[in-house]
């Protein structure tokens, strides 16, 4: 008899995460402790409980400028090598305890360099943080293992400064590279000589594109830029017709994204507070499983949407019924498309995620 689809057992269930932002992710307590700290005078509470209301409150708001506020607040405690650290190990054993076995979790350099930081000093730091949660995590019994994606923001001209600082750590755990940032008047085209230098280095990059701007910006991505994957993508449903009789068309962009298996990470909570779908049952995402397309699930700021790996599978379950299987099938979407090595991939699809499901479908 498979195991009855509770968040309990879904917390069991070994899952892979591909786009989580790590300012988007700090404990309310931390943020708190780490503005006294630090000196940080702007937080709207300094009660751990109303702290994280507001932070989703703000983000669920539809006003960009709360938004953005929540950010501000994160960023502005992250100034320093120990903060840094901290909110990495807490970020590692945070997602473990979540069951995340695998998480590629990514964030801004540039951003933390308010109090003088050098860009290498922002990675080791995130790097030490990482390993020290690792381990902790190990300890606590849970294995998680985490790539790190570095972002540069689009409406910053330093991107190509950050895909160097990526290629330079890239034995040291930082996996890929990603543009960030507001997508509409800074189209990924912007940063193409960062994109030209990632694909000299054979590194990996993945876009967040097609989440606010349609189909341009997904062509771009793909077709200019050579993104491996997708941050959101989920407008390529602006390239798919469904008529009244069930029937679905793809046009030619929507095809090629299907056809080339080209990974889409879909953060759905995340996109019902920024509109892009009215409600988790009404998300692209069922039409975009239902014709196969890579589609990965993600958490994208778990601080913001309140959310985790397993409450974004478990408003999927109940939204559309899913089993066993198709959690599977998008945890062996998202190691399959994730970007360390072919060997370490298929060792924890073989090894964690397989037998992990298996025992649950059994
Ligand atoms: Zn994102």
């Amino acid at each position: 008899m498979p195991k009855p689809m509770t968040p309990d057992a879904i917390r069991t269930a070994p899952k892979v995460l591909l786009h989580d932002h790590l300012d988007g992710g700090l404990r309310p307590q931390t943020v708190i402790d780490l503005a006294r700290e630090s000196g940080y005078q702007d937080l709207p509470s300094t009660d751990a409980d109303e702290l994280a209301t507001w932070f989703r409150d703000a983000a669920d708001s539809g006003s960009l400028e709360l938004y953005l506020e929540t950010f501000a607040h994160t960023c502005g405690v992250m100034q320093d090598e120990a903060a840094l650290i901290r909110v990495a190990a807490e970020c590692a054993e945070d997602l473990a305890a979540d069951g995340v076995v695998y998480a590629e979790v990514r964030y801004a350099p540039e951003l933390f360099q308010e109090r003088g930081l050098s860009l290498d000093r922002v990675v080791t730091a995130v790097q030490e943080g990482f390993r020290q949660g690792e381990a902790r995590a190990a300890e606590a019994g849970h294995r998680i293992r985490i790539g790190t994606l570095l972002c540069a923001m689009r409406q910053n001209a330093r991107s190509l400064e950050i895909a160097e600082l990526a290629v330079r750590y890239r034995d040291a755990g930082v996996v890929g590279f990603d543009i960030a940032g507001p997508e509409a008047g800074y189209p990924p085209t912007r940063n193409l000589d960062a994109f030209e230098y990632l694909r000299q280095q054979n590194a990996h990059f993945t876009i967040h594109a097609g989440e606010a701007f349609g189909l341009p910006s997904i062509w771009e991505a793909i077709q200019h830029c050579g993104a491996e994957r997708l941050g959101h993508g989920v407008r390529i449903t602006d390239d798919i017709k469904v008529s009244d009789d069930g029937s679905v068309q793809l046009g030619r962009l929507a095809n090629y994204v299907r056809d080339r298996r080209i990974p889409l990470e879909m953060c759905p909570t995340s996109n019902l507070q920024t509109g892009a779908a009215p409600s988790i049952a009404e998300h692209p995402i069922g039409l975009l499983t239902r014709l196969r397309f890579r589609v990965t699930v993600n958490t994208d700021n778990r601080l913001m949407s309140h959310c985790t790996m397993t409450s974004e599978f478990a408003a999927l379950v109940e939204a559309f019924g899913y089993d066993w299987a198709d959690l599977q099938w998008f945890t062996v979407n998202a190691m399959k498309s994730a970007f360390i090595g072919f060997d370490e991939r298929l060792a924890l699809i073989n090894d964690v995620i397989k037998p992990g499901y298996a025992a649950l479908m059994a």
